[in-house]
């Protein structure tokens, strides 16, 4: 069962199992959050894992101050005036990574977007002292409601994490809001701690609301990564100018002639594989290789989430439909 720490005597507990690549449930103001070091793979997979959710959606990364966040994202003029109107606090903003910034692929489920947060507390003092941004969605199972206090986080949680954080009841309770710019405007892409009328009020217009044509509606996204290769599921052999994205100790026949190779996890570790998987995929997409041809991956633990990403990237291309 988790170990539950004040706040006040968990930091040093707390940043050797970030340190570690291992997964914390730290309180926030809007509700506790799963935290683990945006910048290793490992930890990012343990958070999926431990969530139990059935897909790879990209996660929020939580940062200590201005200049980790300038290091992650690159910040348009009316970006930088949210963040220095409401952060530290509960709003997120949907910004362009700033290529080589280190955060894991799995966070941002590849891709070339971040949404980044300054939050409040302890998370705060946590990202400081770890020198490293946390990759942190809502601390509890997949489907299950937000937990706002660290009891809820355990009775859900606590035999799959090793500790929670006390900080007391979150003071806002709600998620945090979203918003991305849009050229001169800003989106609202989910409502939440931070009312829109506070945003619009500091920007001096109004907010666009729902999603864009052909942008994502938040958690299923339709514009994810795309690979310019064909990908075909549970090869059982390896065609002709084909790509092998293999599993485990077992090869497909023909593996040896295949255009550019890869292997998610020689042993057969999910967790090492779902931390493998965007990069490879787009490592394979860069060899040129027509098609993608991916061996079986079990649907176990992680496996639901890798083989849900992949039978997208296998799906016909229609990038205008959200995907369900
Ligand atoms: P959670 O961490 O569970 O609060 O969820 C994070 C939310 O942020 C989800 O709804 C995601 O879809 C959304 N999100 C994270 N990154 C991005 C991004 N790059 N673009 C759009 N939405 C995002
Ligand atoms: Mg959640």
């Amino acid at each position: 069962m988790a170990e539950i720490l004040a706040a006040g005597e968990a930091l040093e507990r707390a940043l050797a199992l970030l340190q570690g690549g291992d997964i914390v449930a730290i309180p926030t103001e809007t509700v506790y959050g799963l935290a683990g070091d945006a910048t290793n793979g490992i930890g990012v997979a343990r958070i999926f894992e431990a969530k139990g959710r059935p897909r790879f959606n990209p996660l929020i990364a939580h940062v200590a101050g201005m200049d980790m966040a300038e290091r992650i994202a690159v910040f348009d003029p009316l970006s930088r005036r949210l963040a220095q109107a409401f952060w530290p606090g509960p709003l997120t903003l949907v910004l362009p990574q700033r290529p080589g910034n280190g955060i894991h692929p799995l966070v941002t489920a590849g891709l070339d977007t971040i949404a980044l947060r300054m939050p409040r507390g302890f998370g705060g003092g946590l990202i400081a002292k770890l020198g490293r941004p946390l990759a942190a969605p809502s601390a509890n199972s997949s489907g299950r409601i937000s937990a706002t206090t660290a009891q809820a986080v355990a009775a859900d949680l606590g035999a799959r994490i090793k500790l929670v954080v006390d900080g007391g009841a979150t003071p806002v309770g709600l998620e945090s809001t979203i918003v991305k710019a849009e050229g001169e405007k800003l989106r609202l892409l989910r409502p939440g701690g931070i009312a829109a009328e506070e945003i619009e009020a500091a920007v001096g217009m109004g907010l666009l609301r729902g999603d864009a044509a052909g942008v994502e509606a938040p958690g299923m996204l339709a514009s994810h990564y795309a690979p310019d290769a064909a990908v075909r599921l549970n090869a059982k052999t390896v065609g002709e100018g084909e790509a092998l994205l293999a599993f485990g100790g077992q090869r497909a026949e023909g593996w040896r002639h295949a255009a550019a190779f890869r292997n998610l996890s020689a042993s057969g570790d999910l967790r090492e594989a779902a931390s493998n998987l965007f990069a490879y995929m787009q490592e394979l997409d860069r060899s040129g290789a027509r098609t993608i041809a991916v061996e079986t991956i079990p649907f176990d633990g992680l496996g639901e989430a890798i083989n849900d990403r992949l039978s997208r990237a296998a799906a016909p291309r229609d990038n205008t439909q959200p995907t369900t």
